[in-house]
């Protein structure tokens, strides 16, 4: 029987932090054993906000390298600007999606106030959910792992796929189904009323790779109690830790046990915080080591990635040439 095919992808924005670790990417590395996986660094989409074209490039490497020290196999990762086909599909799909839909996008409505900081908001910002369907649609995902906060995209590239199977008269896409992890959503620890996020700021996320010392004050400072709770219901703040603890796989096996002393009100958050602090410690060193041993090797992973990229890429252009044929354009034939 054919493997169901998985999709996802990240923005190389910077660092990799917890949230798109537990949120996210953990599932990758996991569901590479049982699917055909598809993972893409997507540069075009980096593009949207404000940006510097030189750290662009140094970024999307970086995060390669970040990705393969987590665990994502070379051979399931392309880079997005090596596959010049998700932007030809995008435009297709443009034509496929309401111009209303996309401004009813709560990721647009955040990012757009910031962008506006810089009197600049791209045209692109409001599009990028149609070149996220592509991305998908593009290798006809069944599956696509990420975030809660990819929800309302993931809507759009099933309205997206419906729009245009109704249009060419054939259910050519499969709609695909969002996976998440039993944490989709990691808030940060300086301030749980938001999720954990690169954009808000560098108290507000906690680095894959963070050195010791860092994890520690960080997660020291964590926010626990945020004024009057509804009587038995536990703050985000402490939900957040334990769902940290519980994600980062527990190690010393206190997860019970401080959950229980937190129902009989004898927890001091100072244990639940030296748990979840040691859990990440041990995690971020293996993370960090894997990752140094990496870029000794620089030129052969660069190599092994772009082979990647081209490899993947045959799937792409069948996918746009049966797209280009169906909606009634030309093929250059080969
Ligand atoms: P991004 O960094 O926005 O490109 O996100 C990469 C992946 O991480 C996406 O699948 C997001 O849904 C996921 N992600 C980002 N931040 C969080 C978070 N705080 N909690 C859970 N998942 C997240």
């Amino acid at each position: 029987m054919e493997k169901k095919r998985v999709l996802s992808a990240i923005q190389p924005t910077g660092d990799l932090h917890y949230g798109n670790y537990f949120g996210a990417i953990s599932n990758w590395v996991k569901l590479q054993e049982k699917y055909e996986c598809t993972y893409g660094v997507v540069d075009y989409h980096a593009m949207t906000m404000p940006y510097v074209p030189k750290k662009l490039r140094e970024n999307t490497w970086d995060i390669v390298f970040s990705l393969l020290a987590v665990g994502v196999k070379a051979e399931n990762l392309f880079i997005q600007s090596l596959v010049p086909e998700h932007a030809e599909l995008s435009w297709i799909f443009n034509c496929f999606c309401s111009y209303g839909q996309l401004l009813r996008m709560t990721q647009f409505k955040d990012k757009s106030a910031k962008a506006a900081e810089t009197d600049f908001i791209s045209a692109g910002l409001l599009d990028y959910p149609v070149l996220q369907a592509a991305d998908i649609l593009i290798y006809r995902a069944d599956y696509v792992p990420v975030g809660q906060d990819q929800k309302q995209h993931l809507e759009l590239t099933r309205d997206i796929a419906q729009r245009f199977n109704k249009v060419v008269g054939k259910e050519y896409f499969v709609l695909p189904e969002i996976l998440y992890t039993e944490t989709p959503k990691i808030l940060s620890t300086a301030d749980p009323s938001r999720k954990m996020s690169k954009s808000a700021g560098e108290k507000h996320y906690i680095s894959v790779f963070a050195e010791e010392a860092r994890i520690r004050k960080q997660i020291r400072s964590a926010v626990t109690d945020m004024g009057e709770q509804p009587s038995g219901k536990m703050s985000p703040g402490v939900r957040n830790l334990f769902e940290l603890l519980r994600a980062a796989g527990d190690p010393q096996g206190l997860y019970e046990e401080l959950k229980s002393e937190y129902e009989s009100g004898a927890l001091r958050y100072v244990q639940l915080k030296d748990a979840v602090a040691d859990a990440l410690v041990a995690l971020s060193k293996v993370f960090r080591e894997c990752k140094a041993e990496l870029l000794e090797n620089k030129k052969e992973v660069k190599g092994a990635i772009k082979a990647s990229s081209a490899e993947i890429r045959k799937r792409a252009q069948q996918t746009v040439r049966e797209v280009k044929e169906l909606a009634g354009l030309l093929n250059v034939k080969c």
